[in-house]
């Protein structure tokens, strides 16, 4: 498996693999020929049908520092490509035929990116399990002996989502025009009384920040950020608990979110949103888990869950942005992780769980690929269609 450094990636919303992916491509592009005064742009999938309310346009111009770019869209791609072609003057360049993948991660067919990197022997959780059967060893240190500079790595990752909370917890006013949308992160956390609600604020700070294009942590992915992001703030701000545990927590749950990537995908445009909430809701049940003192059983177990409860999640983004269903989603998911969490920590010594992680991950992957693909981030159907009737 890659490394978990590479699942929490900084950079700017409102989606990972619309934003972030992008920005990389056109970024390395840029660093390659500087010279290039305009550009040509193909992009094709999920890039091509939601690249306005994704902000793919913007971003690229802002990664190439030039608003002189065509853009050419393939409704037709079943892929996430997107081709960029530069020139100096009548000067062609080299065409680049890049793939955004989920979660910011990219490939470009005449450029190495380094995100092929294999860091982990083991490719999924049972591995993981035989391993540290046979070391006898635990989940933290396993993580840190193969990714020494982690934590380290993990401590950025938190500082940007506390910032992006504090910042979210001030706004006010619209966010969106198309949707009139109206932020309401900061109400809500006047309003919070308990956890449950505090939960639900942060949860609500992050993804309208990341709606509105901020500087975001990807956990797995933009789409699904508020979900950890909220879990972390909440146990930094109001259960004073240190940046070491954060990071542990973080470590476990990029695990479970690693295992997915490598055996299914993260993508919401690739498996639907039961990829990227899913994703998030395993992750966040596993690192709670783990917090509430839970063994490798408890933990796998409440990561098993957060997938099996989230199966078949559709992805149809109201006019294409990272609005509705996706903020009131992962403040709801926040809430379904605590619930796992706590069911496999109830069940111990009472019930064993009959499908493992591994299974369910290859079950979501089965899924992914039997959705339509009017329910793959391409909002030609369910809730968008809804929308405009
Ligand atoms: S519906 Fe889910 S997968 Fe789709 S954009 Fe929103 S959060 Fe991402």
């Amino acid at each position: 498996m890659k490394a978990i450094k590479q699942l929490y990636r900084i950079g700017y919303g409102p989606s990972s693999s619309h934003t972030i992916g992008p920005y990389r491509i056109a970024q390395y592009y840029k660093k390659e020929y500087p010279d290039c005064d305009h550009y040509r742009v193909l992009l094709g999938g999920s890039l091509a049908l939601t690249a306005k309310g994704h902000g793919t346009l913007d971003i690229i111009k802002r990664a190439l520092d030039c608003d002189d770019i065509s853009f050419v869209f393939n409704n037709e791609s079943i892929e996430n490509n997107m081709d960029i072609t530069g020139y100096h003057g009548m000067e062609e360049k080299i065409t680049w035929h890049g793939l955004s993948l989920g979660g910011g991660s990219v490939s470009i067919a005449e450029y190495n990116v380094g995100d092929d990197d294999e860091v982990y022997k083991e490719n999924c959780f049972d591995d993981v399990k035989k391993y540290l059967a046979e070391h006898d060893c635990d989940l933290v240190t396993y993580l840190y002996h193969y990714e020494p500079d982690l934590k380290k790595h993990l401590l950025e990752c938190l500082d940007v989502m506390f910032q992006t909370v504090e910042i979210g917890l001030q706004r006010e006013g619209l966010l969106n025009e198309s949707l009139k949308y109206h932020r309401i992160a900061k109400k809500l956390n006047e309003t919070a009384k308990d956890m449950n609600d505090k939960l639900i604020a942060y949860s609500y700070a992050a993804c309208e920040e990341n709606a509105s294009g901020g500087l975001m942590c990807t956990a797995p992915t933009l789409g699904a950020c508020g979900i950890l992001t909220a879990l972390m703030y909440y146990l930094y701000h109001d259960e004073k608990q240190s940046l070491d545990h954060l990071c542990d927590m973080l470590a476990v749950a990029g695990l479970f979110g690693n295992c997915i990537k490598q055996n299914a995908t993260i993508a919401g445009s690739i498996g639907g949103c039961q990829a990227e909430v899913g994703t998030a809701c395993a992750m966040a049940a596993a690192a709670i888990a783990y917090h509430l003192n839970g063994d490798l059983r408890a933990i796998e177990y409440a990561a098993e869950m957060g997938i099996e409860h989230c199966l078949g999640l559709t992805c149809d983004p109201v006019l294409g942005y990272v609005i509705i269903p996706c903020i009131e989603r992962n403040a709801m998911y926040i809430l379904r992780a605590f619930d796992c969490a706590n069911l496999s920590l109830k069940f111990k010594n009472i019930k064993e769980n009959v499908i493992s992680f591994d299974s369910v991950v290859n079950v979501m992957n089965y899924t992914g690929n039997k959705l339509a693909v009017e329910l793959k981030e391409t909002s030609l159907g369910g809730l968008s269609l809804e929308y405009h009737k």
